[in-house]
């Protein structure tokens, strides 16, 4: 099975990445606003700057225009924005960082320019700001639920050998679960497999985009190789156009392509930061991070996108979680106050 190195040494997702590339033919541009080069303060536009060819945003104005207040610690290289409505935490030269208690993985590190801290522009337009400000994105439907259970068939998906437990049938036995909650809830609700079969990567994103999805939620379970004890959960939206996906040290030639699922990076950010909080919420799980990849799911849905990969099979504690009734009970019932979450900000919108 086709596997994708991954930022941290030794750790690898569960083939996804390698199937035929998207066609890439949407028209849309990424909006990054490229204002002049102003002095920063609360009155007028962040300041922009060009830093190895990707365009920078002064984070204090930027953030200060949302009512947050910002603090820098310079000894550990943070800088705080902070609100009634959320906190998020910007550490200098590190991608990673924390929004609202979540680790998020940003396209680009955070950058110190000229005594002040700067943010790429696509990770504010893109990710941060629809998080933060959903109300702001234009309004969408959501009547059409399209859940993908990950694998099936002759590809196992990743595997727990001691417990003789396969990857393909969790995600079908939460994807059911969860079909049965939203469909309560009165969506429409359809399954990419229904049983135990196997479903090429760009068909189940045809079957999501004939169904008219509104959203699609795809379900994973996690291995790393040679460090057992790693365990918890990831979260994953499409990389957005011009950035590079969290396990990406270097730019490459297929960041530059615009894919159908970026038509629809705002509200997939937002999926994103509901599904990856309602997870850690409900399972108390270790929180592995908010993450952008480009699989080939997330790359070829023409809606909001996410793909969650809910626990490692390859920790033994973990998998005897995931082997009872109950904890993936609980995993459905995270992703379906997910979803209702997601219509909540859907609604701010209207
Ligand atoms: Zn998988």
């Amino acid at each position: 099975m086709p596997r994708v190195r991954s930022l941290f040494a030794g750790l690898f997702l569960c083939g996804l990445a390698a199937s035929a590339f998207g066609p890439g033919s949407s028209a849309v541009a990424a909006s990054v606003s490229l204002a002049a080069n102003r002095p920063a303060s609360r009155e007028s536009a962040p300041s922009t700057v060009k830093i190895k060819g990707v365009a920078y945003t002064e984070a204090r104005a930027w953030f200060a225009r949302l009512g947050y207040k910002a603090a820098y610690d310079a000894e550990k290289k943070t800088l705080t924005l902070g609100s009634a409505s959320g906190r998020v935490v910007l550490e200098v030269e590190s991608r990673e960082a924390t929004l609202n208690g979540m680790r998020v993985f940003l396209g680009e590190p955070v950058t110190a320019y000229r005594g002040g801290v700067y943010v790429a522009g696509t990770d504010l337009d893109r990710f941060i700001g629809p998080i933060l400000r959903p109300s702001q994105l234009a309004p969408r439907p959501l009547r059409t639920i399209v859940i993908d259970p990950g694998h099936g068939g002759t590809d196992t998906g990743t595997q727990n050998k001691a417990g003789k437990l396969d990857e393909k049938n969790f995600t079908l036995d939460v994807a059911k679960r969860l079909q049965r909650m939203l469909a309560e809830s009165g969506w429409k609700v359809v399954l990419t497999r229904t049983d135990d079969r196997f479903v090429a990567l760009p068909d189940r994103a045809e079957l999501a985009n004939k169904a008219k999805a509104d959203l699609f939620v795809s379900i994973h379970f996690n291995s790393v190789a040679n460090n057992p004890a790693v365990r918890g959960t990831e979260t994953y939206v499409l990389t957005p156009r011009y950035q590079r996906s969290t396990s990406s040290q270097l730019p490459s030639p297929e960041d530059k392509v615009e894919q159908i699922g970026n038509r629809h990076d705002g509200w997939s950010a937002v999926l994103g930061a509901q599904m990856h909080r309602q997870l850690l919420g409900k399972l108390k799980t270790e929180d592995r991070g908010y993450k952008h990849a480009r699989f080939a799911v997330l790359r070829l849905v023409d809606c909001p996108a996410v793909l969650v990969e809910a626990g490692y099979l390859s920790n033994d504690a973990e998998a005897r979680k995931l082997n009872t009734e109950a904890y993936r009970g609980d995993i459905a019932e995270a992703l379906a106050a997910g979803v209702q979450a997601y219509a909540a900000a859907l609604a701010t919108a209207r």
